[in-house]
């Protein structure tokens, strides 16, 4: 019988993987099925662009199935629950299909609820956020904008900086800057988790008039009187309140049983295979390594768990190329700059000045990325 290998998840990571191990395991040597629950493949970094109107939602999404190979079926329904030791997952239509490899590609999920006061809250991390967040901005004035973070891990670690820089270029480019403050609350005693970064952009925020709290975890929101207040206790007045939800894994992994207490899929660091049950491995923002939930890492982990599961499916030996921690990512830094974010399990990060060539290499990147990253090609 031909080796079944499921993709749960047709985002970033899950549709590299199914287009590699297909071209991998060619002439009928594995099939390959990706379910994802919307059929819509979106491309989240273009959420920052949305909120302050230099994108618009159309050029961020795509057909799932004009992205995958021809030889890879898609299954357009909710996983609910897997069964690793029947080797099954279950359908919200009650149907269950079989596999021999299982890849968790599920992503992370935003839960704002768990904000006490957070649900009126903006966001950029959704479509809709974002083009809610777009109509807001377009109705203000005059006022305070506190941009929060509800909490660590969270996707794309740069973006609510990027976002500052984003919003700063907004409000000048209204001619409302001189009335409006821009405020960044962060959970940490830097502007983000990575401190060499936070460290070349902390004078750029102070230059541009940002005002950077740090040691700010967001626990509620009073919208009547407009305030945010942080676990530390500190509290911080707002107009227009943006904040990055908490994440958590998605409920399929906790209805399952596959994950830690928020829904993290537990996977050797290097091989991305899961720490406790055989034929089933994860990538991206869905599994529980330390490190940052990003479209990069999903881009790098893919190519690798393609090689190990057609490796496996096919019955041959799994290939010595394991996982490094590789991450590349870029921020934007305002005023059509931008710089990078280099470094993997070995090296630490290193982030150059920020450049013209880099906010274009960004752009470039976000244009090509339809005709490059789901494919596995590296642009
Ligand atoms: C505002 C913003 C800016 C960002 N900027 C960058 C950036 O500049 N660079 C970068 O590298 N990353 C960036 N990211 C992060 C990046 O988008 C994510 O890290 C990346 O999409 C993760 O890929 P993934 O494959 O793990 O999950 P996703 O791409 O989120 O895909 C998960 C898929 O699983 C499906 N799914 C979920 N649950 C189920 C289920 N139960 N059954 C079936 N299907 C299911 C979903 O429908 C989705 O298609 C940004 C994110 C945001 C929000």
């Amino acid at each position: 019988m031909t080796p079944e290998v499921l993709i749960l998840g047709g985002g970033v990571g899950g549709t590299i993987a199914a287009n590699l191990i297909a071209k991998k395991t060619a002439g009928g040597r594995a099939h390959g099925t990706v379910i994802d629950s919307t059929g819509i493949h979106v491309y989240q970094p273009g959420f920052l662009y949305l909120a302050v109107g230099q994108e618009n939602p159309g050029a961020l999404q795509r057909a799932e199935a004009q992205l995958l190979r021809p030889d890879v079926t898609l299954v357009v329904e909710r996983a609910i629950r897997v069964d690793p030791d029947a080797k099954k997952v279950w359908l919200g239509s009650g149907r269950s299909l079989r596999y021999d490899q299982l890849l968790i590609a599920t992503g992370s999920r935003t839960v704002m609820e768990e904000i006490p006061g957070g649900a009126g809250a903006h966001t950029f991390y959704s479509m809709v956020g974002a083009e809610r967040l777009y109509q807001a901005l377009g109705a203000f004035e005059r006022g305070t904008i506190v941009i929060g973070v509800a909490g660590i891990p969270y996707k794309c670690p740069p973006a609510p900086v990027e976002f500052a820089f984003l919003l700063d270029d907004y409000l000048r480019s209204r001619g409302i800057r001189g009335q409006s403050e821009i405020k960044l609350l962060s959970p940490l005693n830097r502007a983000f988790t990575i401190e060499a970064t936070s460290k070349l952009v902390q004078p750029i925020l102070a230059e541009r008039g940002i005002e950077l709290t740090g040691f700010f975890n967001v626990e509620s929101v009073d919208p009547i009187e407009r305030t945010v207040t942080s676990i530390e206790g500190e509290t911080v007045a707002y107009d227009l309140l943006v904040l990055v939800p908490p994440h958590r894994g998605q409920k399929v992994i906790d209805d399952s049983g596959l994950g830690d207490e928020r829904g993290w899929v537990p996977v050797d660091k290097n091989t991305l295979k899961h720490k406790v049950h055989d034929s089933v491995w994860a990538i991206g923002d869905a599994t529980n390594i330390p490190i940052s939930k990003s479209g990069s890492v999903a881009h790098y982990e893919a190519s690798i768990v393609a090689a190990e599961i057609a490796a496996a499916a096919k019955g041959e030996p799994a290939p010595t190329h394991v996982y490094d921690g590789k991450v590349m990512c870029f921020l934007e830094t305002g005023k059509g700059q931008a710089t990078t974010i280099r470094f993997d399990y070995d090296h630490p990060p290193t982030s150059p000045t920020p450049a013209r060539r880099w906010h274009w290499a960004k752009a470039l990147f976000n244009k090509t990325y339809w005709h490059t990253v789901p494919q596995g090609r590296v642009p």
